[in-house]
């Protein structure tokens, strides 16, 4: 006869031994790749496009035939629903997209979405009873490409943006966010927001290459990092290249030209978290023999310590308002949108379940935004990354392996089932 700490030893080893099926979860991303392929192997799936309907049909069908129901918010975010043993107890949930750029990949977002299915597949064939229900989420619109602003599901889900507003928005070709859900048949009747949560864990390839540099398979995203983004508009004076004598120019690109030296210079000062970015640029009026008169361009600074941020920020802004004194230009600085730094509380489960399964893992925090950084506001939240190929990602030739998947997804079952807790 055993003893009864005997038993929970047992119980305990069985639990640590469960391992999620890498080759079924290599074999769904696949499958949900070929939906929008792209002749250069990547996807083409926007949200709330025909396309977006066959994705979110596929994982309606696995998660029915995992045994969960599925339900869809008047947002249309998806939850697969496996009930617990105490259907009181707030769900452990995960989820992420399955809307992808015009020219994305087969990963981002989706690993994170099928990972989850995975782990309802796991639960279902091992018979495992959890005391807290387990939900996948599918966020509408997290791209922000067809329909902005992006992660607006979770966003709207959260209360960071008001549903109606967000439901009336507009694509190019003038058609609304809401009418194109219904046509697809995902506008859903059930509230958005309030659910029953009591954890939320994102799965996400890195989309840099910092894993792949340090060699190492998980990525315990400790921090999102924060944003500030700038409009900057230089008016100087147009005139003729020939004939104005240097020291008479009021010239507003070579003054730009110094922004951007500073936007790289700033970022460098503030290594190795730092960085800064100049991507669009309008020169007026763009013409060979003319001083430009008026530059536009867009500025970029992101940081995952907000401290570090708002000086930065102060920096900036400081540097921008001496250099139009020095070069008799005019500098207007709009610092439009500010991302808070947000911090992923329930990160310690990510760290445990990847120590617990002998994979190496290291701190990171993620560069861009994910539904998870909305998630944060309201439940206790985590993310897991894993590498991808030369940290590529926005783009069609984005690629993983299955080893580097399943690692994800395991660290992902584990993390979850630490917080459901088995019935033993
Ligand atoms: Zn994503």
């Amino acid at each position: 006869m055993s003893s009864s700490s005997d038993r929970s030893a047992a119980d305990t080893d069985r639990l640590n031994n469960y391992r999620i099926n890498g080759d079924r979860l290599w074999d769904s991303l696949m499958q949900m790749a070929e939906i929008g392929a792209t002749e250069k192997g990547g996807c083409k799936r926007l949200a709330a496009s025909d396309l977006d309907r066959q994705g979110r049909d596929l994982f309606v069908k696995w998660c029915e035939d995992a045994g969960c129901t599925v339900t869809v918010d008047g947002f249309g975010n998806l939850f697969a629903h496996r009930p617990g043993l105490d259907e009181s107890l707030p769900a452990i949930c995960t989820g992420s997209h399955l809307d992808t750029q015009p020219t994305g990949g087969k990963f981002d977002g989706v690993f994170g979405v099928l990972s989850g299915v995975e782990v309802l597949r796991t639960l279902h064939e091992h018979n495992i009873q959890t005391q807290a229900p387990i939900e996948v989420s599918v966020w509408t619109n997290e791209e922000g490409s067809r329909f902005q602003p992006a992660m607006q599901g979770s966003g709207v889900y959260v209360g960071r943006f008001d549903l109606d507003e967000e439901l009336d928005k507009r694509d190019v070709d003038g058609k609304r966010l809401g009418d194109e859900l219904e046509k697809i048949g995902y506008l859903g009747d059930t509230p958005v927001g309030g659910r029953n949560m009591g954890a939320f864990y994102e799965a996400h390839i890195e989309q840099g290459p910092i894993l792949e540099d340090e060699d190492k398979l998980i990525g315990v995203v400790r921090l999102g990092q924060g944003i500030r983004w700038y409009d900057v508009a230089i008016t100087g004076r147009e005139s003729h290249a020939g004939s104005t004598p240097m020291h008479l120019r009021a010239d507003a690109l070579a003054a730009a030209a110094d922004v951007v030296q500073e936007v790289e210079a700033l970022a460098l000062r503030n290594t190795p978290a730092a960085v800064g970015t100049v991507g669009f640029m309008q020169v007026y009026p763009n013409s060979r023999n003319t001083i430009p008169g008026s530059v536009r361009f867009s500025v970029d600074l992101r940081n995952p310590d907000a401290q570090v941020l708002a000086q930065m920020d102060k920096d900036f802004q400081d540097f921008c308002e001496g250099l139009a004194n020095t070069r008799d230009v005019d500098i207007q600085v709009d610092p439009f949108w500010y991302f808070e730094p947000v911090k992923f509380d329930n990160s310690d489960a990510v760290e445990r379940a990847a120590q617990k399964l002998g994979y190496s893992h290291m701190d990171i925090y993620a560069g861009a935004g994910h539904d998870a950084c909305y998630m944060a506001d309201i439940v206790p939240t985590a993310m897991i990354f894993t590498p991808c190929k030369d940290g590529i990602s926005h783009n069609e030739i984005e690629s993983t392996t299955p080893e580097q998947c399943e690692a994800g997804c395991n660290v992902l079952l584990h993390a979850m089932l630490g917080d459901a807790k088995v019935a033993q």
